[in-house]
C-alpha cells in the first residue's frame, strides 16, 4: 500500500541555497504541496551556524560533509571541500560575500547554449532576492582593511568601489556586499531569508530533516520520486506528482544521479550500477575558484572589529580586452598559514594575508564514483593548474607580484613587519608558481558538474529549462548547472538560478 503522507506535488532534494528558494516560492501557492529532503538538521536557534563570524568553526565539523580531492600533481592534494550539512546548505556556512554575477558571466552562459539566461533577462531575478544584501557595515570596517583598500587603490590604480552590485565593473577595490544583519552579525542565508519566516506556517511545506536521498525512483524515463533514509534509519519513498527538483549541490547532485544509474554508461557499468539513462556529462566540467596566499607578519595586534575576517577585496583586469576581471584578491585580517605550514612555514602571532584568486579558471576537472555503495564519498579531481597554456598558475604568479606592490604601498606598508610566506627570497616565476600551486586552497566554489547547455548538446546534463536531458519530471537547480564559472563569488548566482527555476516550473505546471 503506498503511504500517501509521502506524496507531494514537488519533491525538492536538498534544502540548501537554491533548494530553500524553490521550496519557499513554490509553497506561496497554498494549493501546491512540497517536500524538502534535507540531509542536515535545522539551523533555527543555532548560534554556531547563524553567527556569520563563526564560519571558520564549522570547517571540518559535524555539519560538514568534508569531501577530499584526489591527488593533484600540479596543485595541493590536501585540499578539503567543505559542503554544509544543515538547512540553508552552504549559505549557512559560507562567508556570504554577495556579488551579482557580471553581465559578461550570464552572456557567456547564453553563448554556451543556455538560451534565455543572458544578462538582460537575468537582471529581474536579482531584484527578487529576499536576502538582506548590504555593504560591510562601517563598524565592521577594520582599520587595516581600510588601509588595504587605500594601498591597493594607490598601487594598482583601479577605482575604489562602494557597493559592487550597483553597476557592472571590470576592476575595483573596496569592501564587499554581504548577506547579513550587521546589528547582530547574523546571517541572511537562504534558509533565514526564505524558509524561517514561513516554515512553521505553511501546512503545504514539509521539511524532512536529517534525511538522506540515496536513489531516484524512475518509471521508464519519468522521475517518480526519491528513496530516502531518515535519521532513525527508516526507508521511505517520497513521491512527486508533478516534479522532482534536485538541489543537492555541485557534489551531491551528480552523485545522486550516478547512484541512480544516470551518467556515463561505461563508468556505471564498471562499478556494476545498472544503467538507467546514459548521460555522459554527469560529473564532467568540475569547476572551482582556486587561490593562493601571501602572508605578512604585522608589527602588533590588529583591531578586533570585522564582519567575517575577510571583508574587502580587489579585482584587476590584466587583459584590457577582457570582458571582466581576470584576477581577484580577498584580504584576510588573519595570517592564513594552514597550507604553507605544511611546507615548513610558521604562523606569525599577528598577521594578515592576501589571496590571489582566478576568476575564470581554465582547468577543468571531473567528479566520479569509486564504488556502487552510496555511502562512499565520490572522487573530486579538480585537475588544478592543468590547463595547456598554464594560464591558471600564471594568474597566481601575477597575483603574488601585485600583492607585493600593494604591501609596499602606504598606508598598508606601515603595518607590515615582514613577508612570512612565500618570503622575499622567492621571486622567480618558476619558484613563485611552485609555491603558489603547492599552498593553493579553495574558496569552496565547486560548480558545473551537471552543466546546462543546448538541447542537442550531448555533454550537457540539463537543457535551458533545467530539465535533465532525456528524462521527464525532473530538473536540477543548484551550482552544478553552471555552464562556466562566474567571475565573482557564486552564491548570488545560485540564488538567482533558484528564482528562475521557480518561473520555469511555474511556466509549465503551476
Ligand atoms: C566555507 C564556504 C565559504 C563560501 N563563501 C562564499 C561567499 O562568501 N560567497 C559566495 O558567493 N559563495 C561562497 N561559497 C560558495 C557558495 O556557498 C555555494 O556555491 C552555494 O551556496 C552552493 O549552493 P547549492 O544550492 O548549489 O548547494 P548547497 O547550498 O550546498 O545545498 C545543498 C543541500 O543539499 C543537501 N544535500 C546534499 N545531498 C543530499 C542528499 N543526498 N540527501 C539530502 N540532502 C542532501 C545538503 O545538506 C545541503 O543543504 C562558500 C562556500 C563555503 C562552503
Amino acid at each position: 500500500m503506498p503511504d500517501h503522507t509521502h506524496d507531494f506535488d514537488y519533491v525538492v532534494i536538498g534544502g540548501g541555497t537554491a533548494g530553500s528558494v524553490i521550496a519557499s516560492r513554490l509553497t506561496e501557492n497554498p494549493d501546491v504541496t512540497v517536500a524538502v529532503i534535507e540531509g542536515g538538521p535545522s539551523d533555527v536557534g543555532r548560534d554556531d551556524v547563524l553567527t556569520l563570524r563563526r564560519w571558520m568553526g564549522l570547517l571540518g565539523g559535524e555539519l560538514d560533509y568534508d569531501y577530499p580531492t584526489t591527488e593533484q600533481p600540479r596543485g595541493n592534494s590536501h585540499i578539503r571541500h567543505s559542503r554544509a550539512r544543515v538547512l540553508g546548505g552552504c549559505s549557512s556556512h559560507n562567508t556570504l560575500i554577495s556579488f551579482k554575477p557580471l553581465p559578461s558571466d550570464w552572456d557567456e552562459w547564453e553563448e554556451a547554449g543556455a538560451k534565455g539566461w543572458g544578462a538582460v533577462p537575468m537582471e529581474a531575478y536579482y531584484a527578487r532576492l529576499l536576502n538582506n544584501i548590504v555593504p560591510v557595515d562601517e563598524n565592521d570596517r577594520n582599520a587595516i582593511a581600510r588601509d588595504f583598500v587605500d594601498a591597493a587603490q594607490a598601487a594598482t590604480g583601479v577605482p575604489r568601489v562602494e557597493g559592487f552590485n550597483a553597476e557592472p565593473f571590470t576592476e575595483g577595490v573596496g569592501f564587499f556586499d554581504l548577506a547579513y544583519h550587521p546589528e547582530d552579525n547574523k546571517r541572511s542565508s537562504a534558509s533565514v531569508a526564505y524558509l524561517h519566516p514561513v516554515m512553521e506556517e505553511r501546512p503545504n511545506l514539509r521539511i524532512y530533516l536529517e534525511t538522506w536521498a540515496h536513489r531516484l525512483e524512475l518509471d521508464g524515463t519519468r522521475a517518480e520520486g526519491v528513496h530516502v533514509r531518515t535519521k532513525d534509519g527508516e526507508e521511505l519513498l517520497i513521491r512527486a506528482r508533478q516534479e522532482v527538483v534536485l538541489c543537492a549541490g555541485a557534489v551531491d547532485s551528480p552523485r545522486l544521479l550516478l547512484h541512480s544509474g544516470i551518467g556515463p554508461r561505461q563508468d556505471l557499468e564498471a562499478l556494476g550500477i545498472p544503467v538507467v539513462h546514459d548521460l555522459p556529462g554527469v560529473g564532467e566540467n568540475l569547476l572551482d575558484h582556486p587561490e593562493s596566499v601571501i602572508v605578512w607578519e604585522t608589527h602588533g595586534p590588529i583591531p578586533e572589529n570585522s564582519a567575517m575576517d575577510s571583508d574587502a577585496g580587489l579585482f584587476v583586469r590584466r587583459d584590457p580586452g577582457g570582458a571582466g576581471p581576470d584576477l581577484m584578491f580577498h584580504f584576510y585580517q588573519i595570517p592564513f598559514t594552514d597550507n604553507p605550514e605544511r611546507l615548513g612555514y610558521e604562523r606569525p602571532q599577528y598577521g594578515v594575508s592576501m589571496t590571489p584568486n582566478i576568476p575564470k579558471p581554465r582547468s577543468r576537472g571531473r567528479l566520479y564514483l569509486t564504488s556502487a555503495d552510496p555511502s562512499v564519498k565520490p572522487a573530486l579531481d579538480f585537475r588544478y593548474f592543468t590547463d595547456e597554456e598554464d594560464y591558471d598558475a600564471r594568474t597566481l604568479v601575477d597575483g603574488i607580484r601585485i600583492a607585493r606592490e600593494i604591501a609596499r604601498t602606504e598606508p598598508l606598508a606601515g603595518w607590515l613587519k615582514r613577508e612570512v610566506c612565500p618570503g622575499p627570497e622567492i621571486s622567480g616565476d618558476a619558484e613563485l608558481s611552485e609555491y603558489a600551486r603547492k599552498v593553493a586552497h579553495t574558496v569552496y566554489h565547486p560548480a558545473g558538474t551537471c552543466r546546462m547547455g543546448a538541447a542537442d548538446d550531448e555533454l550537457a546534463v540539463v537543457d535551458p529549462e533545467l530539465r535533465i536531458r532525456g528524462l521527464d519530471g525532473i530538473r536540477i537547480a543548484d551550482a552544478s548547472v553552471f555552464p562556466t564559472m562566474t567571475a565573482v563569488n557564486p552564491m548570488i548566482g545560485v540564488l538567482m538560478v533558484g528564482e528562475k527555476a521557480v518561473d520555469l516550473i511555474g511556466g509549465e505546471s503551476r
